[in-house]
């Protein structure tokens, strides 16, 4: 009597959990003519080699079997360890990036080689590295719920960012609606992912915002670990956590990145640069696939005798033609916005307006009635067109040249300097002969454990001149790429107060100069900026924020002196 009872009890939960589950991703219409379906790709990806859990080879498996073409790996790193050729496993092609930890958030880099020494430090730092290096470099979960890992730089030349990142949204939720995906996770596991996505508002309207004066190209991050992913630890995770949700599988089902323009060969040496091509090029359009798809859209604008695609400047030479075709349902509706506004919303698979020929930045997002989210997730967002901007970025303006200076060194003996080192690091100077008098060899070696904050540093007196100048100059060079970190340190306070600017220096020489009111602090101090009045001393600090452990090396420095 009893056992019977249970069942049907057990039947009518069930029946109520299937009847819960989120919807079914929605059949889409065959493409129209002309309309390929796009290379797709997951970019943000961790494997066992930092803190995802699986390997290279299962992850690329799983991109498999949802039906991607790339994956962009990307596991935390400053960038020393040699990134693996590219290279198809189970037929998708795997792309060796890298996330790199700084001050003021997480970057993601495409294209970067091995490099000289760690990338890390201040946000300014690490992207001025990246270039140097060849790297792309996108801003990771920007508007991150957890404050320790949104991005704060904004003023710095990113050339990317993510306007969607998998984990932040899982972050965002809360209560019912995660106990909900949780709960038909087993049966839809898909589905129920996407019902925790909402439209990142702050996210796109950051980028709306940075798109108004220079290209930014906007990518959806899967930031896929396989970790549980329903909590609130910080990143990088714990390596205690064993429950293997959301699965690759299901993060590379959810979401993807595609490359309208770029048609794969096999050949993974030429395919891997031109993904990293398409993906520099802003070339590509997100997918949220849960929502139906695979999904397929070409959004170009017309001008004159010029066509622009996604990510492109648009030369104006009469008025703007936009055209929107899409594989998708009748009801989709395609929000054609400009300037960070939506300019119009129509319904339909083909959308075709006219604007005048003025300035002006275009992206489409296309929604999905049923989508969840609140306000909904978008299904398609696309890389604006840059209507009538000039297509070279307006270099910074340069600071006005110094016209007076105070000398603290030139060709003589190094008189009042002295080095300052950690218990197991060392540091040396030595005059020694150049062209036109003498100069500085500083010899360094940073050892010992990592967690005692190795550093070596070569101390000069500050001298009574300094606070009638805003800046210091030198020549230097380094017996091979080295980041130094220039300080101004004062007495005051318990610890003292030190503030600094890092510069690069490599075998070809040149004049540094740092400014003053670029400085920044080193551990706590009184003041945001240096207190001139007090500073008694000038360093040049090596230390393990951009030198290796068990790194040496030489600096050369000569000419120091105050300017403004
Ligand atoms: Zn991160
Ligand atoms: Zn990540």
């Amino acid at each position: 009597m009893l056992k019977p009872l249970l069942l049907l009890c057990a039947a009518a939960a069930g029946a109520g959990w299937y009847a819960a589950l989120p919807p079914r991703a929605a059949p889409l219409p065959p493409a129209p003519a002309g309309l390929t379906q796009p290379v797709r790709g997951a970019i943000h990806v961790h494997s066992n080699r930092s803190d995802g859990t699986g390997d290279l080879d299962a992850i690329a498996a799983a991109a498999a079997e949802a039906g991607l073409q790339f994956i962009v790996f990307t596991d935390h790193g400053d960038a020393t360890r040699k990134p693996d050729a590219f290279r198809y496993r189970s037929g998708v092609l795997c792309i060796d990036a890298v996330e790199i930890s700084t001050e003021h958030g997480h970057l993601v880099v495409l294209g970067l080689p091995q490099s000289p020494y760690p990338l890390g430090g201040e946000a300014r730092d690490v992207l001025e590295d990246a270039a140097r290096l060849g790297g792309f470099v996108i801003a990771a979960h920007p508007e991150s719920a957890k404050p320790e890992l949104q991005w704060t730089s904004w003023d710095s030349t990113l050339a990317g960012l993510e306007w969607l990142n998998a984990d932040s949204e899982w972050r965002d939720e809360t209560g019912w609606t995660l106990t909900r995906a949780m709960l038909s996770y087993p049966g839809r596991p898909t589905e129920s992912l996407a019902s925790l996505l909402d439209r990142p508002v702050s996210a796109l309207d950051r980028w709306d915002a940075l798109t108004r004066t220079r290209r930014i190209v906007g990518i959806a991050g899967s930031d896929a670990h396989a970790r549980i992913g329903f909590r609130s630890l910080g990143e990088p995770y714990d390596a205690g956590s064993s429950l293997h949700i959301p699965s690759y599988q299901q993060v590379f089902r959810l979401f993807s990145n595609a490359l309208p323009g770029t048609a794969l060969t096999g050949d993974a040496a030429v395919d891997g640069l031109a993904v990293i091509a398409a993906i520099r090029a802003g070339h590509v359009y997100s997918t949220v696939d849960a929502l139906g798809g695979p999904a397929a859209m070409s959004f170009t604008a017309t001008s004159g005798t010029a066509t622009a695609a996604g990510g492109d400047v648009l030369p104006l030479s009469g008025p703007i033609a936009l055209r929107i075709e899409l594989q998708a349902p009748a009801d989709a509706q395609v929000a054609v916005i400009k300037d960070g506004s939506v300019l119009e919303t129509r319904t339909g698979a083909l959308v075709e307006l006219t604007e005048p020929a003025a300035p002006g930045v275009y992206r489409v997002e296309v929604t999905l009635p049923a989508a969840p989210g609140d306000p909904a997730i978008p299904w398609i967002v696309s890389n604006p067109i840059y209507a009538g901007r000039d297509p070279a970025e307006p270099p910074p303006a340069p600071r006005p040249r110094a016209t007076s200076f105070a000398e603290l060194y030139k060709d003589g003996p190094a008189a009042g300097w002295v080095v300052e080192t950690s218990p197991a690091s060392v540091a040396r100077i030595d005059e020694i002969k150049a062209v036109g008098g003498l100069q500085l060899s500083l010899r360094y070696g940073v050892g010992g454990a990592a967690s005692a904050g190795p550093f070596a540093a070569f101390v000069m007196p500050a001298g009574p001149e300094l606070q009638k100048f805003t800046q210091l100059t030198f020549v230097g060079r380094a017996d091979k790429p080295t980041r130094v970190s220039v300080q101004l340190r004062s007495p005051a306070g318990p610890e003292g107060e030190r503030w600094h600017r890092s510069v690069y220096l490599d075998p070809e020489p040149r004049e540094v100069t740092v400014y003053f009111d670029e400085m920044t602090p080193r551990g706590p101090t009184s003041q945001p900026q240096p207190n001139l009045a007090s500073v008694q001393a000038v360093l040049l600090v090596l230390d393990t924020i951009n030198t290796p452990l068990g790194g040496n090396g030489t600096l050369w420095i000569d000419d120091v002196r105050y300017a403004r």
